[in-house]
């Protein structure tokens, strides 16, 4: 029996849709394997501008950093389209990742048997895909500088900076170790040392840390070579670490192996406060207020938000198996059932869910 607190942040659009399922779920984790989940919500993003005026609220800081874990839906809309940069919903969730620390994004790529025919692929070799991607979130060319643009001799010239410090690149990669060592030992480490100057400190520093993690496989590919590797082969991949550019075009490439931005759960961590867990999907407009939306994105967060920051390795095993066995069973949601004859609500594909529980 044990205590815990969750900020709940259910924002715009089918956020909230997608949210109530995913609580209904924590609740019955909870009462399974007798744990308490103080669950206290927060405003973010579009509703928190039209409440309060700024889209991350002083008190949703302070709930988050007073909890264990954070569940995130989505944020924005064409509602705020308009609104000053400050006051754009997205700002929240930038907002709330740069005080909260969190360098580490973590997006689990897993292909569920019953789904194959959702993969652009439709390939042998796509059968049992599960990779994660580990993306450094805080530092690289999208925050380095000089950052500018000046008159050269050939017109304009525009600058970007790429920069990593030796401890930026050690805490990711030791996130990397670690979640390698829960999985199937082995790490891919992705950079682009043949030309890359960070590149080449970031290798330096995945071999010497390589020495604290004997039981973990460590192995260097070039990010060019990950790109082709992950269409060609991607059973081959267990946890493949790398910078926030390569990280950014990776794990987009690597998600949609499975076909539906409706399946994939992500995480982002710090190294000492809560770590914040969220669909990768945004609040999806058009269909917002339906109850179409697949909620299953957002329950597989939940299984990781239990496994990553409150350490419930089996109450995290229990949701994964839920679903598998709820898609084995042949439900589905409009945006993973083209051709299926009855198609499940958000609410129905819940229930369906916690009967599998
Ligand atoms: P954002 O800018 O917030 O990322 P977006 O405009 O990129 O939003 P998303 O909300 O990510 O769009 O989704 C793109 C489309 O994918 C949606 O319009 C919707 O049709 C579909 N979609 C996204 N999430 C889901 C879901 N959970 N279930 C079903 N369909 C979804
Ligand atoms: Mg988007």
């Amino acid at each position: 029996m044990s205590y815990y607190k969750i900020a709940i942040l259910p924002g715009d659009g089918i956020g909230p849709e997608v949210i109530k399922e995913a609580v209904l779920i924590l609740e019955e984790v909870a009462k399974h394997f007798h744990h308490t989940f103080e669950m206290k919500y927060g405003l973010i993003g579009g509703v928190a501008v039209d409440k309060t005026g700024t889209p991350l609220p002083t008190e949703t800081v302070e709930l988050c950093k007073n909890s264990d874990a954070i569940l995130l839906g989505a944020v924005g809309g064409p509602k705020w389209d308009q609104e000053l940069s400050h006051r754009r919903p997205e700002a929240g969730l930038l907002g709330i990742r740069k005080t909260l620390n969190l360098y580490a994004n973590l997006r689990p790529v897993t292909l569920f048997d019953a789904l194959l025919h959702t993969s652009p692929l439709k390939s042998e070799n796509v059968i049992g895909t599960d990779v994660l991607i580990v993306r450094e979130l805080t530092g690289g060319i999208y925050f380095g500088t000089p950052r500018e643009r000046k008159n050269g001799e050939n017109g304009q010239e525009a600058i970007d900076t790429l920069r990593y410090s030796e401890k930026e690149i050690e805490r990711i990669l030791r996130q990397g170790f670690q979640i390698a060592q829960g999985r199937k030992k082995k790490l891919t480490s992705v950079d682009k040392a043949n030309v890359l100057e960070s590149s080449r400190l970031w290798r330096e520093v995945a071999d010497r840390l390589s020495y604290d993690y004997p039981d973990v496989k460590l192995e260097h590919m070039l990010v060019d070579n990950v790109a082709m590797q992950l269409i060609r082969n991607p059973r081959q991949f267990d946890v493949i670490v790398t910078e926030n550019m390569f990280g950014d075009i990776l794990s987009d490439e690597a998600s949609m192996l499975t076909g539906s931005l409706g399946m994939l759960p992500s995480a982002s961590l710090s190294d000492t406060g809560p770590g914040l867990y969220e669909p990768i999907h945004g609040s999806a407009p058009d269909i917002a207020g339906k109850d179409k939306a697949n909620p299953l994105a957002t329950i597989l967060s939940v299984a990781m938000l239990l496994r990553h920051s409150l350490r419930l390795e089996n109450e995290a095993d229990s949701i994964e198996n839920a679903v598998k066995k709820t898609l084995e069973a042949g439900y589905r949601t409009g945006d993973i059932g083209f051709d299926w004859e009855r198609v499940l609500t958000t609410t129905q594909m819940g229930t369906m869910v916690r009967s599998y529980l």
